[in-house]
């Protein structure tokens, strides 16, 4: 007694328990048996299991379940139905060990541990002040142990008095103890199994969610997609986007591909797509052009696409279709070759023209030359880029070319100059060079686009013509003076002889050779303007005075008009006195010849500010808005009936230009077709001794 007596589970057989209990246990048993299969709750099993096997007893047994946690360490309450609830509530979450009372050491030691006096038994040492207190003094626990040799838990059978089991106590531990074992191990694989039926479920649930996902994706993806399945490629999915791709709708579902789309015969799709299967390699395609017939006329389409074929695969690992995967890049290739083609064009014409070509980005930066260019300086573009060309420009030039084409790139205004560029063989050929900006929709400079057009030959004859000019007029000059001279001597002569016939036709001569020597006049004129030798003499002189001789003076050859004047008083002018009175002679016949159908012309001279301001107005023809700006061009002559009746050069308006301009004035046109024109010009009240005295 008082010694701990683990033991294996009696041997003795079933037929020595009394006959009466023998019954009582086994319908006990069956009833609990039935619980099992009914699936009740394993705590009301158990409670059952106490109680059934309480009422065995005649010896005041009180019986106590345990299960033993899921790490195997600590004990957690089964059913215990008679002991305290005190009792109970201490031993609850008791760790298992060596010495840990009889269930907590039968379930570390895996023995039956029969404890005959807890009072006495050093394994209660710890534990007897639970025990008894409520006057429990005999314990014996034997393990729960499970089919795969893990305890399960302990069942206990409690006595109010010390006692060791009998035979038949052995017998009735052992039965209890599997069918305690079976309860809970049927509840285990319940719990297991309905542990799993969860997974599976919420397995399920998830699959069918990210295949939702999926679906959704593919279908509301910007990208054309399939999916195929099967060696024949059988559509299973297909995007709208893929179905608008194809021109077809969802009766492709479920149709192989060379039946869907039989007009991909010969492309090579149908091929590449069984490769894939079989290979199980991904293919891929850039800008591949498709021919379909999207409108199901018979007329096909040419698409592109940028496409991969990539093999997917089923639970074996063996390809099971193919996911399509494709954009629609028809507008790109066609945007691009488009462009390929007219850059193609623009190549051909830049290399082809006569001219120089070359573009610079937005700083003036040059990035690129025609061929043109490189044919006659025989350069390269490393060379010329950026600023590099001024490698082939005349130093005598270079500098004023450089400041000039800079402040148009800076202004964004559109750039012309004149200038001399070295060919390969070192001579210089003279360029007539524009250029102007390309502007983006926002107006802001992109590049500039410039040419050079070779003027050698147009300077050249220019030159030759001026040179003529200048010699005829010179030699014209002499002999018109001594005619003139002749005639004024014969008419006179005749006057006095009183023939008075041939004196006035003499006369005419004379107005004619007036004619002749104004033309000879405007024509040297221009060649000293030209030749920048037009010498200025300056001197202060009365103005009011200079208008009314330059009046008087086209007044007397002007018959059908009358000029009349409105001239502001005391003006006085620092100038060229002869050559401002040629400007104003000018005007005055213009407004004469150009007005034949009215009677009068006048002039106004009027005191601005720091300048005098002189008009002239007739009631003429007028000039058109888009030629006012020509007038003063030289040998600009307007066409047309009216005006061609009137002889002229076309250098009267820009001879006085030229002098005005030299004067530091203004001169300008203001006029309406049919309705008369006001030429007027600006001279400067104190013109500079500089101005005035320019070369
Ligand atoms: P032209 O010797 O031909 O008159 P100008 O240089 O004086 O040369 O004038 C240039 C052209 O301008 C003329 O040919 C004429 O067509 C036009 N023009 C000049 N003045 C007038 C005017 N007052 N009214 C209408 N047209 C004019």
């Amino acid at each position: 007694m008082g010694k701990s007596q683990p033991t294996t589970s009696a041997g003795a057989s079933a037929a020595t328990v009394e006959h009466r209990h023998l019954e009582a246990l086994v319908e006990g048993q069956c009833r609990v048996l039935e619980m099992i299969t009914q699936g009740m709750p394993l705590a009301r099993i158990l409670e059952m299991i106490a109680h059934w096997v309480e009422a065995q007893s005649e010896n005041g047994l009180l019986a106590s379940l345990h299960l033993l946690d899921p790490e195997h360490q600590h004990l957690l309450r089964g059913a215990a139905p008679s002991l305290p609830d005190a009792y109970n509530d201490a031993i609850h979450g008791l760790a298992i060990g060596p010495r840990a009372g009889s269930c907590g050491t039968a379930a570390f030691t895996k023995q039956a541990v029969i404890v005959e006096d807890i009072a006495q038994d050093p394994l209660w040492v710890e534990y007897r002040d639970l025990a008894l207190p409520y006057g429990l003094r005999a314990c014996w626990s034997t393990p729960l142990i499970g089919s795969d040799g893990e305890v399960l838990g302990t069942f206990a059978m409690y006595y109010r008095h010390p006692r060791l089991p009998t035979e038949d106590d052995l017998h009735i531990i052992q039965l209890v103890s599997r069918t305690a074992i079976l309860a809970i191990e049927h509840m285990r694989a319940e719990e297991e199994r309905e542990r799993l039926r969860a997974r599976e479920e919420q397995a399920l649930l998830q699959a069918e969610a990210e295949r939702r996902r999926l679906h959704d994706i593919l279908m509301e993806a910007p990208a054309v997609i399939a999916v195929m399945r099967g060696p024949d490629h059988v559509y299973e999915l297909a995007n709208p986007l893929y179905m608008r791709a194809i021109g077809k709708g969802r009766e492709v579902l479920g149709k192989p591909i060379r039946e869907a789309l039989p007009e991909l015969a010969g492309q090579g799709f149908y091929e590449l797509l069984d490769q894939v299967y079989t290979s199980g390699e991904t293919q891929e395609g850039k800008e591949v052009l498709v021919r379909l017939d999207r409108a199901g006329n018979g007329i096909l389409e040419d698409v592109y696409f940028n496409f991969v074929y990539q093999p997917s695969r089923g639970e074996s690992g063996a390809v099971d279709g193919i996911l399509v995967h494709a954009v629609d890049v028809t507008e790109l290739v066609r945007a691009r070759q488009q462009a390929q083609e007219s850059e193609e064009r623009f190549r051909t014409l830049a290399d082809n023209m006569s001219q120089f070509a070359w573009m610079a980005d937005e700083t003036g930066s040059i990035f690129w030359y025609n061929q043109r260019w490189y044919d006659y300086t025989d350069t390269t573009l490393e060379e010329m880029e950026g600023w590099g060309w001024q490698k082939v420009h005349h130093p005598d030039h270079v500098a004023r070319v450089v400041a000039k084409i800079s402040a148009c790139f800076q202004s964004g205004t559109p750039w012309e100059d004149t200038f001399p560029l070295r060919g390969k063989d070192g001579t210089y050929r003279w360029f007539l060079s524009r250029a102007i900006p390309i502007r983006d929709a926002s107006g802001k400079v992109m590049r500039w686009f410039g040419t050079n057009t070779d003027v050698t030959e147009q300077r050249r004859l220019e030159q030759q013509k001026d040179d003529f000019i200048s010699i005829a007029s010179h030699e014209l000059k002499t002999p018109v003076t001594s005619a003139k001279a002749y005639a004024q001597l014969l008419a006179l002569r005749f006057q006095k002889a009183g023939d008075a016939r041939s004196a006035d036709l003499l006369g005419k001569m004379d107005s004619q050779l007036n004619r002749l020597t104004k033309l000879i006049a405007d024509l040297l004129d221009e060649t000293k303007i030209e030749g920048g030798k037009l010498l200025l003499q300056p001197s202060t002189f009365d103005y009011g005075k200079l208008v009314t001789e330059v009046v008087e003076e086209v007044q007397r050859t002007a018959i059908r008009h009358t000029i009349t004047c409105e001239l502001a008083p005391a003006i006085s002018v620092t100038g060229d006195r002869e050559r401002i009175g040629q400007v104003l002679t000018n005007l005055l016949t213009n407004a004469v010849k150009y007005s034949p159908g009215a009677d009068r012309v006048v002039v106004r001279t009027a005191q601005g500010e720091g300048e005098t301001i002189t008009s002239v107005r007739d009631f003429g023809f007028g000039i058109a808005k888009e030629k006012q700006g020509k007038v003063f061009d030289r040998f600009f002559r307007i066409e047309g009936k009216e005006h061609e009746t009137y002889p002229g050069l076309g250098l009267g308006l820009y001879i006085s230009a030229e002098i005005v301009r030299r004067h530091r004035g203004r001169i300008w046109v203001e006029s309406e077709e049919g309705q008369g024109s006001i030429f007027a010009f600006a001279l400067p009240l104190a013109a500079p001794q500089s101005a005035a005295a320019g070369t």
